[in-house]
């Protein structure tokens, strides 16, 4: 069974390289930093996650696979922050809520089939205290200013809870209360908010989610749902080391170097990782603050991507042109790819910094485990085993497997 597994996922990742979708660090990236974070485990934790290594290993992908699944995958494997704003993104609010409030605008139709569009601005302007809100037409004129709580207790009852929803639809009572002094006059027929962050990327907000997932799953001593849960952390944390991973560019479509995303985060460690990369890290270590832990990944992400591109796009004016891409054999397909000395070249210019980037991702992986079961209270693992996974999960997995396999990918391609 396992090697039938083995050889489809091959054949998979092979289909998905030569096809339009690319998946992340590769999937041999993705596997190879999970298993090597269980070796940054305390003893306390380290005898779960090592009986439970090929599931740890396989399932470091699933994330990936869900893509194929759900719409809402996709945006939780990156963040596009320079979208916002320039580093250090003062701009983007590091809090879910606010960042999603103040990225969402409101719509009210009225009885005639107007529609008038609100934004909420946290921003004051002159003469408004920064405790308020204003909500402003589309030509910047005030609308109606409400105090920052009320939006935000409105925001949460009417708005964030129904996130997975189609369509975000709004009671005109509710907004009338929003309103207040506004209150009865108001023509309203119906009210909807959009959502205009999400599509940009929501990874170091969904990490947190994760985090806090993780650390529940441990209270209730659920050990299925904590391997699940780990493996899947494992790939988020894994994303979030990729520079190309927090930009617009994301495929170096914006500067002509398309295809540079998977020559990243795949070609380069499937070339030199198991010779060269030295994967013991040391041990993991206790996250104090995991929102700030998340958001310096990113960043330091971020930091990197202007040598990642400016690296490639200088080595590639420079090297012969004909000796760059290369045609390889792969089982029964032939792909694109590029050449192992153009790879070496790039390779070596960035000086280590895959390694560097997989390197941290394997402790950061371990920390955010070990952090999740210091916080449940260090429970005891070391004679529980996982369980058969229940009908439901097989039924899950089934289901996640056979949209993988149909490959029409939700959301974004090319990351
Ligand atoms: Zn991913």
């Amino acid at each position: 069974m396992r090697l039938i597994t083995i050889l489809f996922f091959g054949l998979a990742g092979l289909l998905l390289l030569t096809s339009l979708a690319t998946p992340k660090w590769g999937f041999y990236g993705h596997r190879r930093i999970n298993r090597m974070a269980v070796f940054t485990l305390p003893p306390g934790l380290i005898p779960l996650y090592k009986k439970n290594l090929e599931y740890i290993t396989e399932h470091a992908v699933d994330p990936d696979k869900r893509r194929y699944a759900t719409r809402h995958e996709a945006v939780r494997h990156y963040i596009d922050i320079d979208h916002w704003d320039t580093y250090p993104f003062k701009k983007v609010p590091r809090d879910w809520t606010e960042a999603l409030m103040k990225y969402t605008s409101l719509h009210l139709v009225d009885n005639l089939g107007d529609t008038m569009v609100l934004t909420p601005d946290p921003l004051p302007g002159k003469g408004e205290s920064k405790n308020y809100m204003s909500l402003r037409q589309p030509d910047g004129s005030l609308a109606w200013s409400i105090s920052k709580n009320h939006y935000r207790n409105f925001f949460k009852a009417n708005i964030l809870n129904q996130y997975y929803e189609d369509d975000w639809l709004i009671p005109c009572d509710s907004f009338r209360v929003l309103l207040e002094g506004y209150g009865s006059s108001l023509d309203c027929q119906s009210v909807f908010a959009k959502d205009h962050f999400s599509e940009y990327g929501i990874l170091p907000f969904h990490l947190i989610v994760m985090q806090n997932r993780l650390t529940t799953a441990f209270r209730q001593k659920n050990v299925n749902r904590i391997l699940r849960l780990s493996a899947e952390m494992g790939h988020y944390v894994g994303d979030a080391h990729v520079p190309l991973h927090t930009t617009e560019n994301y495929n170096g479509q914006l500067t002509d170097q398309i295809g540079i995303h998977a020559f990243w985060e795949s070609r380069l460690p499937e070339l030199f990782a198991d010779d060269n990369y030295d994967f013991f890290v040391g041990k993991a270590e206790y996250i104090e603050d995991p929102k700030t832990y998340f958001w310096d990944i990113v960043l330091d992400s971020h930091l990197l991507l202007d040598s990642v591109l400016s690296i490639e796009k200088d080595l590639s004016l420079t090297f012969p042109p004909d000796k760059q891409f290369c045609f390889e054999e792969r089982l029964d397909a032939t792909i694109r790819t590029q050449c192992p000395e153009y790879s070496a070249a790039f390779h070596d210019r960035m000086n280590g910094m895959v390694e560097q980037r997989m390197r941290d991702a394997v402790r950061a992986i371990g920390s955010t485990w070990f952090t999740a079961w210091v916080d449940a209270g260090q429970p005891a693992f070391h004679l529980m085993r996982a369980s058969k996974p229940s009908t439901a999960e097989l039924k899950e997995r089934e289901a996640l497997e056979k949209e993988f396999k149909k490959g029409v990918s939700k959301g974004r391609k090319h990351e």
